[in-house]
């Protein structure tokens, strides 16, 4: 590949090397810039960091795996094919969604198939549903296709697309527009729980999200073998491949700023860095909150970030088994007693509920190479409140994961007391702690109508020149279509390599 000497291209900071940041490297670096990825773990994919204990491997966070052309386009950026690196397996079904009373639905990869599903928990919703995938194709088309890649760098902007937001009737929750089309409350449930993985309350969160539904139908959901770790290591090659570097261990303190521009970045070592561009791929609010100094910040002041809304905490148990549990699905939702006032608990009263929803991760039924030989690796995730909540972790963690242990044992897993050979456990507090995450939210600023679009941090920062935000806290928001999307907002917004070199 040709390569430009390191001394004539202009530098990118990324800061943070989530999958927003390592689009973000990829795509300047295919732009002519020289990229530094600092990122201040021992190792890369941020919530995609992998875990190993004893030869179990844990995916620490995404494991579901849509619109995989998004990752693609990074491969062939890199003029390369994604599967050279990497080995993508289509799921089916997509989820086994199991109700407190044992009821399951499986969401499976074909439409007819989950047409019978639906006729079977409520014949008279077959219809409903036909008009619910219509509806979310029509989101998907507007909010997937039209507004994820393109920036948002005024009001004027949002105004464009406001004709297209009212005809869909963005105004209205996802539940609102499930409800709109279903009648049956357990389908309500299944086709209305997708906010959760991005960090939205269904009953909240702009209905434009149910496009969801189509994108998995249209496009699949997928596992990539070795787990998500093997596309973060797939991700890291290309960058080095470029000729670019990836710092650990490496936590930026400041964004230096000067005249109302960046110009690098200082490192809690003392050392800086100096670039032409700085890209913060850190969460949107402690981008804001903690490295870019106040008197430099009209638009995203403290009191802003304070008053804004968070997405959810999440607790989420890994552990491995010395058996393997063969007839777990790969992806599982248990659904709980309670589907809306736990909802409410989590995002609305704050408070640690007795009772859960869980989905539970078994990667080994696809790739069994992920533990040793004749075990399974497992996560268990449970949407809890975010630090605003009085919830003391050092106390309640052990309890809670007690509990949710008991429920599976008593449920899908048994005997799992027994069968536990590892375990590790985080709460919210190792999402603002490990990951600097405001407020320990699962997935930065929760994504309701008010703080989407030209509302949300701008990729384009409105307050600093030369800054600009990836990932899950800026436009288009949480997920890694989401994220690695707005790593191509850059090309709109960042300048080409060439002009920045002239001007600096
Ligand atoms: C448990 C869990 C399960 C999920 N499941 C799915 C799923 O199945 N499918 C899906 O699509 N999405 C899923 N998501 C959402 C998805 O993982 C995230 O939205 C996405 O990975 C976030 O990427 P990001 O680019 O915002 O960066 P992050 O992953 O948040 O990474 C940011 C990086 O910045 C680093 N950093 C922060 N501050 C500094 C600093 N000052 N200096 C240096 N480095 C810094 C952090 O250490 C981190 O590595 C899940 C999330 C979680 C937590």
């Amino acid at each position: 590949m040709f390569r430009v000497h390191d001394d004539l291209r202009p530098h990118a900071v990324v800061i943070g090397s989530g999958f927003g940041g390592l689009a973000a490297a990829i795509r300047l670096g295919a732009r002519g810039y020289r990229v530094t990825v600092l990122e201040k773990r021992d190792g890369p994919g941020g919530r995609a960091y992998v875990y190993e204990r004893d030869g179990f491997v844990f995916d620490a966070g995404p494991t579901i795996v849509t619109a995989p052309f998004v990752l693609e386009e990074l491969w062939q950026l890199c003029g390369r094919r994604m599967e050279e690196d990497i080995d993508l397996r289509p799921m089916d079904p997509f989820y086994q969604i199991r109700f407190h009373d044992g009821q399951v639905f499986n969401y499976w990869a074909d439409i007819e198939a989950v047409r019978e599903e639906v006729r079977r928990f409520s014949p008279g919703d077959l219809e409903g549903y036909d008009a619910f995938m219509k509806a979310s194709q029509a989101n998907y088309k507007v909010g997937f296709e039209g507004l994820a890649h393109v920036p948002f760098n005024s009001l004027a902007d949002m105004a464009r697309v406001v004709p297209d937001l009212v005809r869909l009737g963005a105004y209205r929750s996802v539940y609102g527009l499930v409800s709109k089309h279903i009648r049956d409350p357990r389908l309500r449930q299944v086709l209305s729980f997708h906010p959760l993985l991005v960090g939205g309350n269904p009953f909240r969160t702009t209905s434009v999200y149910c496009l969801i539904s189509f994108l998995e139908r249209r496009f699949g959901v997928h596992f990539a073998m070795g787990g998500t770790g093997s596309l973060v290591k797939g991700l890291v090659g290309l960058i080095q491949g470029q000729g670019n570097t990836i710092r650990y261990h490496s936590e930026v303190e400041r964004i230096l700023v000067e005249g109302g521009r960046a110009r690098g970045v200082r490192l809690k070592s003392g050392e800086e860095i100096a670039a032409d561009v700085v890209v913060s791929n850190a969460d949107s609010a402690s981008t804001y909150h903690d490295l870019v100094p106040a008197g430099d910040r009209r638009h995203w002041t403290d009191r802003r970030i304070r008053r804004s809304r968070y997405s959810m905490g999440l607790f989420v148990w890994y552990f491995g088994t010395r058996r393997r549990y063969e007839d777990v699905p790969h992806h599982s939702i248990l659904l709980g007693p309670r589907y809306k006032e736990l909802i409410e608990d989590i995002f609305e009263r704050k408070v640690l509920a007795d009772d859960f929803s869980l989905y539970l991760h078994r990667p080994t039924k696809t790739d069994p190479s992920m533990a040793p030989e004749g075990c399974d690796t497992f996560y268990a995730l449970s949407p809890v409140p975010h630090l605003e909540a009085d919830v003391d972790w050092e106390t309640q963690a052990e309890p809670y994961r007690r509990r949710i242990e008991a429920f599976l044992s008593e449920t899908l897993l048994p005997d799992l007391e027994n069968q536990v050979a590892v375990s590790h456990v985080v709460t919210p507090r190792y999402f603002q702690d490990e990951l600097n995450s405001f407020r320990g939210a699962g997935f930065g600023l929760e994504p309701v109508l008010w703080q989407s679009a030209a509302f949300r941090p701008r990729n384009r920062s409105e307050d600093v020149d030369r800054l600009y935000l990836v990932g899950a806290g800026t436009h288009p928001g949480a997920g890694l279509p989401g994220v690695i999307s707005s790593a191509k907002v850059l090309d709109e917004v960042v300048p080409d390599a060439q002009r920045v070199k002239g001007a600096a």
